[in-house]
């Protein structure tokens, strides 16, 4: 966790915005999902104490949702009361598409509970142009990603410029009408589509986001931060590393030897 928070540390320096996630997914047991919720209220103390600037990200299925929805709604309200205490914010990733439904609910009980919580979306889903029309009506924060799961062809968009066009459609929805939008990703063409929807509606750099993964297309991210746009990085740490280390294999061969010097360096 100490090293987590220097690194956002010298995020916050270079005028970046953190979320940290606390590495770890599909956990079996009650035991085990109370202590990772507790781990994270230790996380949002350390935040406030450190004086660091950083949201947190969450995963339900290590918050217990394989293990029942209502378990998993009363461990990540525990988390949900120390970050409104804070006046912190928690976004909640969103994981494969058999979780999907159930995840978007809860984020909705809990929202119309605390406010304090963000969802996500993935624009590899049929499904999201939907759930991103309810959160806007919600009032709900939006995190747009393209989706780093396999999926099937009966859910998803195979194809990588239909999975872009619907980002775009998405992105122009959130940008319109959302509130407080996240726009996730290191890809140019994504961030330009959106500046320019951006420009187009008049929206001013304060009311949305950049994010994208730490470490991950660093002069893109200086960039945008140099031309004056708000990014957020997502910073995970810890020792369950590996489902995430093979997500972003899948998504760039090259990302070996990123990781592999950070695996060594950091
Ligand atoms: C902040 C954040 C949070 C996320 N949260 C979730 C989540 O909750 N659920 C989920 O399913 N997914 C999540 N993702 C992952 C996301 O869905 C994608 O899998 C991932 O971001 C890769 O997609 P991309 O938009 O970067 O585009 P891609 O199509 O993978 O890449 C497009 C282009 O980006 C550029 N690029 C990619 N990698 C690099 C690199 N290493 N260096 C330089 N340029 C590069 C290249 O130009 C590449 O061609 C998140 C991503 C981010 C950034």
């Amino acid at each position: 966790m100490e090293s987590a928070v220097e690194a956002v540390r010298r995020l916050n320096r270079m005028g970046m915005f953190a979320t940290i996630d606390i590495l770890g997914e599909n956990v079996r047991s009650q035991q085990q999902a109370t202590r990772a919720a507790d781990n994270y209220i230790n996380l949002l103390k350390t935040i406030a104490a450190s004086g660091i600037d950083s949201h947190i990200s969450i995963k339900l299925t290590q918050m217990g949702l394989d293990i029942s929805d209502e378990f998993c709604f009363d461990n990540v309200s525990r988390i949900l009361e120390t970050a409104a205490g804070l006046k912190n914010f928690v976004r909640v990733d969103m994981e494969g598409s058999l979780y999907t439904e159930r995840t978007l609910n809860l984020v909705y009980r809990w929202h119309e509970k605390y406010g304090n919580v963000g969802a996500v979306i993935q624009a590899y889903l049929y499904r999201s142009e939907a759930d991103v029309a309810e959160c806007i009506r919600r009032g709900i924060s939006v995190r747009l990603c393209k989706g780093a799961y396999r999926e099937p062809k009966e859910v998803a968009f195979q194809a990588k410029e239909a999975v872009n066009a619907n980002f775009v459609k998405l992105a122009e929805m959130l940008l319109k009408s959302g509130h407080y939008p996240a726009i996730a990703t290191h890809d140019g063409k994504m961030v330009e589509a959106a500046i320019d929807q951006a420009n187009r509606l008049n929206k001013r750099n304060g009311e949305f986001e950049f994010q994208m993964l730490y470490g991950i297309n660093r002069s893109g991210q200086r960039e945008l931060v140099r031309k004056g746009y708000r990014m957020r990085i997502y910073t995970p740490f810890g020792t369950h590393w590996f489902p995430y280390y093979l997500r972003r294999l899948r998504e760039r061969k090259e990302n070996i030897f990123f990781i592999m010097r950070h695996f060594f360096r950091d």
